[in-house]
Order: structure tokens, then C-alpha cells, then sequence
């Protein structure tokens, strides 16, 4: 997997959920399908008076998930932030060509209500569900850091194996300390709170 086939996924799946916050640290979702792909830039459309450009003019955290057909999660966690004016126009034609739709949505003049947002510092997470053991990988778009998730075994480990045992996905090789292998790991949990000497850390 790479950060080319995740955006040509996200092309493939159409519609994707974006996810925000509101004033009241509430979760909002939506399915956006007025979105273009430019390299690794995610261009999407909204009109100003909506909840989600509010959200994003207060924060501009925004995630993004796509579920494929082959059991693929692709989840796009970024900040967006607002198309400068003299590029507004440009872009919006390029959604309302690829997205002919919109002309109904917005028919003529009351398409100045919308604004385009893009996104290009970001990251994704890849997780496939159709492999044996399952895959998980990571990227970083721009300037997006990556921020580590799930568990991970430390010098406490008496390597009693317990945790090979209970682990749904064989994802935990012996040695000193055993090792999970993080791109075959659930984020179950299952080792960390089976492990009898509290060696598994979450991250
Ligand atoms: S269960 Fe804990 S102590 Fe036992 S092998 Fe796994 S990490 Fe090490
Ligand atoms: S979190 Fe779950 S899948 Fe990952 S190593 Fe532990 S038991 Fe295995």
C-alpha cells in the first residue's frame, strides 16, 4: 500500500464521511461526494452557512473514512483550511465539471455561497480486514506528523507467552522482550489485559 493507491481508494469509494467537531465538543458527520483529488491534495466543497465550514473556520480538524468493498479502512486525519479568494472560482469550477449534480444544488448565482476547503497536510491509516493476519499501515502527507497508536511491550516482559496465546492475530513474536508487530495488529487490546505482569503499554 502506498499514499497514491489510498487516494485512488478514496476516488473509487465516491462518497466519504468527514468528521468535525462543533462549539460544543460534540462529533458531526457528514458524507461529502463534491471532492477532488489533485497529488495528494483533498479539495471538498461546502457552502459557508453550514455547520461544517463553521466548524472548520474554528478549528479545521477534520477526519475523513472510507470503508472499500475488500474490507479496507482508509482514515484521513488532517487539518483543512480555506481556498485563498483568487483561487476560489478555479476550484469550485473543477468540482461542479467532475460533480455535475452540484448545478442542481446550487443552480446559477446561489453557487456563491460555496467555498472550497483543501487539505494537504495529513495522515492516513490503512487497515485491511480481508488479510491473514489483517494489515495496518501508516503515512504522512505534507507536514503531518505521525502520532503512534495501539500497544506496545516493554522490558517488563518475563516472557511467560501468555500474550501469543490470547492474540487473535498471531501479531506477537518471542524474543527479549516479545514484540508486537504493529502492521498485523487489531488494537484489541486482548495482550494488554491478559499480560500477568502489566508489561503491555498502550501508546
Ligand atoms: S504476556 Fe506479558 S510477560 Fe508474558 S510474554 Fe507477553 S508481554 Fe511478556
Ligand atoms: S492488541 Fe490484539 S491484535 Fe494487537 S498484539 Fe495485542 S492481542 Fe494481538
Amino acid at each position: 500500500m502506498d499514499v497514491k493507491t489510498c487516494i485512488e481508494k478514496l476516488g473509487y469509494v465516491g462518497v466519504l464521511n468527514f468528521a468535525t467537531v462543533d462549539e460544543d465538543g460534540a462529533p458531526q458527520i457528514r458524507n461529502i461526494s463534491a471532492i477532488h483529488y489533485e497529488g495528494t491534495d483533498i479539495y471538498f466543497l461546502t457552502a459557508r452557512g453550514k455547520p461544517f465550514a463553521r466548524q472548520l473556520y474554528a478549528d479545521g480538524r477534520v477526519q475523513i473514512a472510507a470503508y472499500t468493498r475488500y474490507k479496507e479502512t482508509i482514515r484521513v486525519s488532517g487539518r483543512a483550511v480555506e481556498v485563498p479568494e483568487d483561487e476560489q472560482i478555479k476550484w469550485r469550477d473543477i468540482l461542479y465539471r467532475e460533480q455535475p449534480y452540484l448545478e442542481n444544488v446550487y443552480p446559477g448565482e446561489t453557487k456563491n455561497i460555496d467555498t472550497i476547503f483543501v487539505i494537504k497536510d495529513y495522515t492516513i491509516e490503512y487497515f485491511c480486514l480481508s488479510t491473514r493476519p489483517i494489515t495496518r499501515e501508516y503515512f504522512a502527507v505534507g507536514n503531518a506528523v505521525m502520532k503512534p497508536k495501539g500497544y506496545r511491550i516493554t522490558d517488563a516482559c518475563i516472557g511467560c507467552g501468555k500474550c501469543v496465546r490470547v492474540c487473535p492475530q498471531e501479531a506477537i513474536d518471542k524474543g527479549k522482550p516479545y514484540a508486537i508487530r504493529q502492521n498485523n495488529c487489531l488494537h484489541c487490546g486482548n495482550c494488554f489485559e491478559n499480560c500477568p505482569v502489566q508489561a503491555i503499554e498502550q501508546l
